[in-house]
């Protein structure tokens, strides 16, 4: 692994001390418009204030206010993690704030955290669900319990608020908290770990901060002492908290799939600041077979309602997918570290494939409502979810507002604010481009600053533009990511020069004066995926791409059909700027008292065209059923 030695700037949601490449801080990408443009939009304007006034009107943020007034337990509102999704709405803020200065959510955030600090006690122990008469003693429950957790999520908001703002009230209370927390789980202390990770990349995260090792330390012997059976068992078994193998040991990401990408993101933090190289294999080993055998296409992770978990190599059922945003989210924070680490841009592929497809997904159109699993089949067109109350949580019929437990509203909030960071990277000498959306992006390479100003309608059109703002004197390196995706007829054009480029990297040095142009062309035209033939739920289907972009058939467009479940794709495929559209035929599929031992069922000689939309944008038009996988023909004859 090629190391670098960082001096740190700051606004870096990751600020490892060394890798591969170095990230760029969220003023240094500057995303304009477009999609994700867009979406940064919509978080500013919907998403952060809708799940602020929803913490307040569950009662949430108002467990910080009755534990300084004595209330708890009896006024205590929420599951056992709420306070969580309070320090993620302020990690989400604090890092929006330093990216747009806003006044108004800075006065907001300043408020909030003045209640959160409010209930800290004296020796640094903050949870309102635990330590005080009639409630469960503190760390008296760590398979179930989420204390550690809890301050994982406060420290990364503090880390968020430190960075682009400075030491404040927030910091300090992070601070007293992981003191507390370094006191008595460290050596000598409670030797255990917390049912959910989180904690460990939180403490690398704000030992990077402060520059303390101690709360790396305490990373590190959470991060050890996991895998050696410390939480004891339980129904689902010790690996829905990947307590049943060392992270080191182990060969792919399995149980709980936040937890896993989770502890996995952590296990990378520690290993780049342990210059562990092993630690950092095993983990990119794990992370290669998952992807393999254990992902969705559409980036998702978690084949399992039951335990939220991943299932076996291979199990990824359409209709049972789980999916879940948060396990998305881990994945990208996961991807994100390992493309920081090594500079392979294979980690880079699959934050975009992730980005599009799970975050992206997500919340509504409105940004008012969320999807919490990401189903990739819905046979039967769901019920609104109320507007008034919590969705008991997970239904993936709709997007429902709020949630029981609603860790995936404020884990997109806290994305989008960091999205620049994810799009590029810099070295001594060079700048990585590795997502593209039309804005500005500037380094800061040991020969001076640099500026590339990127202008695309990506990934409506592959044409990607980028004109050096700024420059050196010295010639440098422009890199740029062909995605995996694209395996025939990327081009790049230099200097007049146009060439075929193949996925990977594609690497232009020279000296490079202001106003030069470089083009990258991606091949985003629609394009039939086959899958695996080991995935049995896939067999006999094929999914529509175009770009990044996962496309499904949604029940809205075929609506002679009555259901997406019969229908037959034929093959004819057709994009025209950006309208995508099969061909399918329906099939005679009447009911039987036995559903086996049937004749091949027939299928209409009368072809239909029909449209296909981004998966993204499915059920914003009412309650449909929706395919991304489409059934061939092979299992049904013409007639
Ligand atoms: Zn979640």
């Amino acid at each position: 692994m090629p190391v670098l030695t960082h001096k740190l700037a700051t606004a870096f949601p990751v600020a490892p001390s060394r890798g591969a490449l170095r990230p760029l801080a969220l003023s240094e990408v500057r995303i304009e418009s477009g999609f994700w443009a867009d979406m940064q939009d919509l978080n500013a304007s919907a998403i952060i204030g809708h799940c602020e006034a929803w913490m307040e009107k569950v009662g949430w943020i108002g467990n910080f206010d009755a534990a300084v007034e004595g209330r708890l337990p009896a006024d205590r509102r929420g599951r056992e993690f709420s306070d969580s999704d309070v320090y993620k709405l302020l990690e989400a803020m604090a890092w929006e704030v330093g990216r747009t200065q806003d006044e108004q959510l800075e006065a907001r955030l300043r408020a909030l955290v003045a209640r959160v600090g409010a209930a800290q006690e004296t020796d640094g122990y903050l949870n309102t669900r635990f330590g005080r008469p009639g409630q469960g003693a503190r760390y008296s429950d760590l398979q179930w319990g989420h204390e550690l957790y809890c301050y994982g999520h406060l420290l990364q908001a503090a880390v968020a608020r430190g960075r682009t703002a400075g030491d404040d009230a927030l910091v300090t209370i992070a601070r007293r908290a992981a003191d507390h927390l370094c006191e008595v789980f460290g050596v000598g202390g409670i030797e255990s770990i917390c049912g959910h990770p989180e904690v460990e990349m939180a403490l690398v995260e704000f030992g990077r901060y402060t520059g303390e090792s101690r709360y790396v330390d305490q990373a590190r012997l959470f991060i050890d002492r996991r895998g050696h059976g410390l939480l004891g068992d339980i129904e689902l078994g010790p690996s829905y908290y990947q307590d049943e193998t060392p992270v080191r040991d182990a060969e792919v990401l399995r149980g709980h799939a936040v937890r896993a990408v989770y502890l996995a993101a952590g296990a990378v933090d520690l290993g780049v600041e342990d210059d562990d190289a092993g630690l950092i294999d095993a983990v990119s080993t794990q992370l290669a077979r998952t992807v393999a055998r254990r992902t969705y296409i559409t980036g998702g992770m978690g084949a399992h309602h039951e335990g939220e978990s991943f299932g076996s190599d291979f199990e990824l059922p359409s209709d049972r997918a789980y999916s879940e945003t948060c396990a998305g989210i881990g994945s990208i924070m996961l991807n994100y570290r390992l493309l920081l680490a090594t500079g392979e841009e294979r980690y880079a592929d699959m934050i975009e494939r992730t980005l599009y497809n799970v975050v992206a997904t997500s919340p509504a159109a409105d940004g008012r409502a969320f999807y919490y699993t990401n189903t990739l089949h819905q046979r039967v067109p769901g019920s609104t979810p109320s507007t008034e109350e919590p969705s008991p949580r997970a239904s993936s019929s709709l997007r429902a507002p709020w949630f029981d437990v609603s860790c995936c509203p404020t884990n997109v909030a806290r994305t989008l604010a960091t999205l620049g960071s994810y799009f590029a990277t810099s070295t001594s000498n060079g700048l990585q481009l590795h997502q593209y959306a039309a804005g500005e992006v500037s380094a800061a390479l040991d020969g001076g600053p640099i500026a590339v100003r990127v202008e695309t309608n990506y990934p409506s059109d592959g044409e990607i533009r980028m004109v050096v703002t700024e420059t050196l004197d010295t010639e440098w390196d422009l890199s740029l990511r062909v995605p995996a995706w694209a395996t025939t007829g990327a081009q790049l054009r230099v200097g007049g020069e146009s060439r075929e480029v193949a996925p990977g990297t594609v690497l232009t040095r020279q000296v490079f004066t202001i106003g030069d142009e470089i083009t990258l062309v991606l091949p985003v035209a629609a394009r039939w995926t086959t899958p695996d033939p080991r995935i049995d739920a896939l067999r006999g289907q094929r999914a529509v791409e175009r770009g990044p972009v996962v496309l499904c058939l949604e029940s809205t467009d075929v609506p002679f059909a009555g259901s997406v479940d019969n229908l037959r794709v034929t093959g004819e495929l057709n994009d025209v700027d950006g309208v995508v559209t099969i061909d399918v035929r329906g099939i005679m599929a009447p009911d039987h008292a036995w559903p086996y031992g049937m004749d091949t069922p027939e299928m209409s000689s009368e072809t239909q065209s029909v449209q296909l939309l981004p998966y993204y944008s499915w059920a914003n038009r009412g309650p449909s059923s929706m395919r991304v996988w489409l059934p061939t023909e092979g299992d049904a004859v013409a007639v």
